[in-house]
């Protein structure tokens, strides 16, 4: 019988999510909604030195803000669910709070021999790597070491079972098996092989805490919420052999799932991995929304920087996936259409930060400019632009006209500003190249000229203005620029005759009074 598709995304709660996070969490969702199945959130919080307040919420906020909603493990609130229920039944689906289940799964390992306890201190376990490095070898825990440390395979049973019962310093290690070849496949790389010799024996349970480690936390998990294929980063690749193994060792692997491991977002030169530094040193963010660390130190996300989460996830999407032809514009039901594994790629994919502003710019033009008013309004808010001179038709107006030059919504008023106010001052170089006071009469002429004219639409006006510089045999470049610099304060921007339409017959005179008066 065919298994219902079950992904899940496994966060573990260490920092703000980074956009490849975001991605992997993306490709999950899209595998399990095209296949109308589900997805997941389970938080993987068994490390609680690498635990950071506000990590969990961030991560469930950022998704949320991206439209991944999970199927499980979330609920309308956007909080982790603790106790279980029908939709909900694996709770909770926060590992810290499951930690009476793994213990027993522990024990069954070091029962059946695929695991043993460990009773060497951190500090002796240092010495040890210390003594290998002056000697310039590495000391791993494995099968050439392990049988001279203090575990459960050297020490007297009745030692190592008093010192499991009375000390709390020991773990529990998996026990690699020597010299076999574990055959795995990949749904992106295909077949691997690897010989556990060169492998260690990992902690998969510690005592001092009564929790498990990662590996056994997430493949007992991975079981029992009967998740289908694991899709995650490829730092994890490393990781899979023992994870067979395990699957194995508990005799599930009828059920065990499938794996597929992404490569990594590269930087834009191709040349490693996407940091947090290069973000900040070119200019673009890497977390999805404003992370405020313990410090109060603030950084940005793309929802800060004015994206819109529907051209952040397309962006995302293409990172790593094509359709395999030239489309680029995808809704996220589109994305879940044309999804899929096969065409996931191999090799890093580099991060283009132009890339995602043409995104930007793509979804902006999409965007109804209503939506777009309802934002800009804020804006115009923030700068004490009345409402009741301009009305939703004007702003309405003001958007129609500037759109095709915006990237993001706070571009609008960098574009159009003077739209709204008159300027106080002007762009002197502008001033200089072209405000000549011979133009004083020339200025005040094209400015009758402009009030007396009907029908007064910027379609109407542009060509007559120039008809009227041409009959006057004015030189075209200049008037235009220096009536530019008159009512806009600078000599680029939108043209003549949509400003002067826009702010209407009075304002433009208004404004070539004021300019020839004061720049005169
Ligand atoms: N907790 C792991 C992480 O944060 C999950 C890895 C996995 O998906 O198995 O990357």
């Amino acid at each position: 019988m065919e298994r219902r598709t079950r992904v899940r995304f496994a966060p573990s709660p260490t920092g703000p999510l980074h956009m490849g996070g975001v991605r992997t969490a993306l490709y999950n969702y899209l595998f399990a909604k095209q296949r109308g199945g589900d997805f997941i959130i389970r938080i993987e919080d068994t490390d609680s030195q690498r635990f950071v307040p506000g990590a969990e919420q961030y991560i469930i906020d950022s998704l949320r803000w991206c439209g991944i909603i999970p199927d499980e493990g979330v609920d309308e609130n956007g909080r982790i669910v603790e106790t279980p229920s029908e939709k909900h039944p694996h709770a909770p689906y926060r590992q810290s709070q499951r930690k009476d289940i793994y213990r027993k799964y522990a024990e069954q390992l070091v029962e059946n021999g695929y695991a043993y306890y460990a009773f060497d201190t951190a500090e002796e376990l240092a010495a040890m790597r210390a003594e290998a490095e002056a000697r310039k070898e590495t000391f791993i825990y494995n099968h050439e070491t392990r049988g001279r440390l203090k575990n459960s395979l050297t020490l007297p049973k009745e030692e190592w079972e008093r010192r499991v019962k009375e000390e709390t310093g020991w773990t529990i290690r998996f026990k690699m098996p020597l010299d076999r070849i574990v055959k795995m496949d990949d749904l992106i790389r295909g077949h691997i092989e690897v010989n556990t010799g060169i492998l260690d024996d990992k902690v998969l349970w510690k005592s001092h805490d009564g929790l498990p480690t990662y590996h056994l936390a997430n493949i007992v998990d991975d079981h029992l919420m009967e998740i289908t294929e694991v899709i995650r980063g490829e730092e994890w690749l490393p990781s899979l052999p023992l994870h067979y193994l395990l699957y194995e060792a508990f005799g599930w692997t009828d059920s065990m799932p499938r794996f597929a491991h992404l490569s990594l977002l590269l930087k834009p030169d191709g040349k490693g991995k996407l940091s947090k530094r290069d973000g900040d040193r070119l200019g673009f963010p890497v977390f999805p929304l404003q992370w405020v660390n313990q410090e109060g130190e603030i950084t940005r996300g793309y929802r800060e920087e004015g994206y819109l989460p529907e051209a952040f996830v397309n962006m995302l999407a293409m990172l790593g996936w094509n359709p395999g032809d030239d489309r680029e514009l995808f809704t996220m039901d589109e994305l879940v259409k044309a999804f899929s594994l096969e065409r996931v790629i191999k090799s890093g994919a580099r991060f283009n930060p132009e890339k995602a502003k043409w995104y930007n710019r793509e979804y902006l033009r999409k965007m109804p400019d209503a939506e777009i008013a309802a934002q800009f309004r804020e804006i115009l808010d923030s700068h004490g632009i009345d409402r009741n001179r301009f009305d939703d038709t004007y702003v309405l107006g003001v958007i129609r006209l500037t759109k095709e030059r915006a990237t993001f919504i706070k571009d609008f008023w960098d574009i159009a500003h003077y739209l709204f106010i008159a300027p106080s001052s002007f762009n002197e170089a502008d001033a200089k190249k072209f405000w000549k006071p011979e133009n004083v009469a020339l200025m005040k002429q094209a400015a009758d000229f402009i009030n007396g004219f009907e029908p007064f639409t910027e379609e109407d006006l542009e060509p007559a203005l120039s008809d009227y510089i041409h009959s006057n045999e004015w030189p075209m470049g200049k008037v235009m620029n220096t009536l530019r610099l008159a009512l806009i304060g600078s000599s680029s921007g939108l043209g003549i005759a949509a400003v002067a339409t826009t702010i209407g017959k009075e304002e433009t005179a208004a404004r070539v009074a004021f300019a020839c008066k004061t720049l005169s």
